[in-house]
């Protein structure tokens, strides 16, 4: 833990759901660092559609600490990266902190994470070097996910899915979440220029409640993978990809097409009865496609880009009534 204390203002931001037996000890811990650490600091507490007593918690929470403590409660249940990003959208101070809410991240980090934004970076990514959780089931596919999110998208973590790290306000306030994207923040703020640290932090193993993810989100890693690398890649010319293929598949159709008629009349051979027919339609229709395709993105891509952006989650309350 650092001695000096940072000069930056810190919004620790914590999706909940279902956690009211970690809740106390959470407030607790973070508070106890935050004080030793001599640090300004906000704790954002995001039920995210909760069915235990987590609200009725965080209340009580905000009405012990009303100088500290924030809270948003969603209608439902929106995932923890729309926690995430509620949680982002109302963050006050220059440094914004998300943090699990099962005590599996260890608030005691917090003051180090902060140290390395003063020596100017603008995002700290948690390594949780020596993870908690079980070998099998978590530890082994999120080394693979890790591996491979690192080779695609070329910002070299060990760790992504560690929900403790630390974002500058700047990079954090025009950064998307959907789906488990939360994961990528660095990768996307370091695409946009950002200053990328990691470091190891603790983990501990979790005391109450249980974890929210099985094995199903390892595929859903995958596929925001994908998009996120197709993001990266396209986002802004649609068309380049599309248009690609969708050419080479219609030259594809016409050698074919060319071959069908050359058989036709150089060796009579019937065209309804040539497999040659087939690959021209078949290349033929799926290239247009490619292409318009490229069109409608292309399309899509100028609405993304020029119109206002919406929040993915509808909030029931919130702690300044907003
Ligand atoms: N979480 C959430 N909404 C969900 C699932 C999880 O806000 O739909 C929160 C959860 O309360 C915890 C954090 O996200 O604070 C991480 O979840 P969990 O500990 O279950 O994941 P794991 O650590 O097992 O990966
Ligand atoms: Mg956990």
């Amino acid at each position: 833990m650092s001695e000096h204390a940072a000069p930056y203002a810190v919004s620790v931001v914590v999706p909940i759901y279902n956690e009211a037996e970690s809740l106390p000890r959470l407030y607790a811990e973070v508070t106890e660092a935050m004080a030793a650490a001599q640090v300004p600091y906000e704790l954002i507490l995001v039920d995210d559609g909760s069915t235990d007593e987590s609200p009725a918690l965080l209340r009580e929470l905000r009405d012990g600490d009303p100088e500290h403590v924030r809270f948003i409660i969603f209608r439902r249940n929106f995932g923890q990266t729309a926690a995430m990003a509620a949680g982002f959208d109302v963050a006050q101070h220059e440094v914004i902190v998300p943090m699990d809410a099962d005590l599996q991240n260890d608030p005691r980090d917090i003051p180090r994470l902060l140290e390395k934004i003063n020596d100017g970076y603008d995002v700290v990514s948690g390594w949780r070097a020596d993870r908690k959780d079980k070998f099998l089931s978590r530890r082994l596919p999120s080394r693979v996910a890790n591996r491979l999110i690192s080779v695609i998208t070329g910002v070299h973590l060990h760790d992504y899915g560690c929900t403790l790290k630390a974002y500058h306000r700047e990079v954090a306030a025009h950064m998307n979440f959907y789906g488990e994207l939360h994961r990528f923040l660095p990768v996307l703020a370091s695409w946009a220029g950002a200053r990328v640290a990691e470091i190891k932090v603790n983990h501990r193993p979790r005391e109450f409640g249980v974890s929210k993810y099985g094995m199903g989100r390892t595929l859903r890693v995958v596929l925001d993978l994908i998009t996120i690398k197709f993001l990266l890649s396209y986002s802004t010319r649609p068309m380049q990809v599309f248009g690609k293929w969708g050419i080479g598949a219609l030259g594809i159709g016409f050698v074919a097409g060319l071959v069908t008629l050359g058989q036709k009349i150089f060796s009579g051979q019937d065209v309804t009865d040539n497999a040659w027919l087939f690959v021209c339609m078949f290349f033929g229709l799926g290239g247009l496609q490619l292409i318009c395709m490229g069109l409608l993105g292309e399309i899509s891509v100028r609405t993304y880009y020029e119109s206002q952006q919406k929040a993915i989650y509808t909030i029931r309350e919130q702690s300044d009534g907003s």
